[in-house]
């Protein structure tokens, strides 16, 4: 009897080591599914970037990391110009080919640590934690040359595509809610749409400031 608990330990010990070995890999399988499918739950669908629930998730987290840390945050809203007509003049499909490369080329000029959204229709947000308002300004005015470069073609004729922008910045150390700061970028972006479109507008967080001069 002992040779036969000799082979049970021999079979049965491998056996018991495969049988671990499948668990961890199925355990680790649905772990990578799960952060995939998060993942993708806070993707906009058509561009990549970061969708409009999310970003209000984020905006709330940055808004505490920067009371605590001491630390500035600045918020861009950026909304495309007559983009209206562009859909009208071209066709929905041409509008989502310039939403696509608006959110790529607005990708491209920013830092790591921004994190860039749509809000909405053609509406994008950028979060741009440590970071204060003549940054911002500056930021904001790299992406506003860099959206009216982007080069797209129908038949061979250019098709412009600028944005105006709004900018607002959370001092270091003082609080507002994600609605105020939204709101006084947003209020930004309505003065540089008033003011002639293609341009930055900064506002400070009260919502009683001066447009930047360009
Ligand atoms: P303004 O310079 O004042 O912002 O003018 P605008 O034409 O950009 O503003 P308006 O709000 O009148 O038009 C926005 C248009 O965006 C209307 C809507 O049909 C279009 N739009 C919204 N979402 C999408 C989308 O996902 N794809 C496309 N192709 N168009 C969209
Ligand atoms: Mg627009
Ligand atoms: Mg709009």
């Amino acid at each position: 009897s002992q040779l036969w608990l000799l082979i049970q330990i021999l079979i049965g010990f491998p056996a018991a080591f495969m049988m671990f070995l499948i668990v961890i890999a199925l355990l680790h399988g649905l772990r990578r599914r799960e952060q995939k499918i998060l993942e993708l739950s806070r993707r906009d669908g058509l561009t990549g970037v970061w969708n409009r629930r999310y970003l209000i998730e984020r905006l709330e987290h940055e808004i505490a990391v920067s009371r605590r840390s001491l630390k500035p945050l600045s918020l861009i809203i950026l909304d495309l110009d007559h983009f209206k007509r562009i859909n009208d003049q071209h066709g929905h499909a041409t509008g989502d080919q310039v939403l696509v490369q608006a959110a790529k080329t607005l990708q491209g000029s920013i830092r790591d640590i921004d994190h860039l959204g749509r809000y909405g229709g053609e509406e994008f947000v950028i979060l741009l934690p440590f970071c204060d308002s003549e940054t911002a300004v500056m930021i904001a005015e790299r992406c506003r040359q860099q959206v009216a470069a982007i080069d797209i073609r129908i038949d061979g004729h250019h098709i412009p595509v600028t944005a105006s922008f709004g900018v607002t910045t959370l001092p270091p150390g003082e609080y507002a809610s994600g609605d105020l700061l939204t709101h006084s970028a947003d209020l930004g972006l309505y003065r540089a749409k008033a003011e002639g479109r293609n341009r930055v507008a900064c506002v400070p967080i009260d919502g009683t400031g001066l447009i930047t001069p360009h």
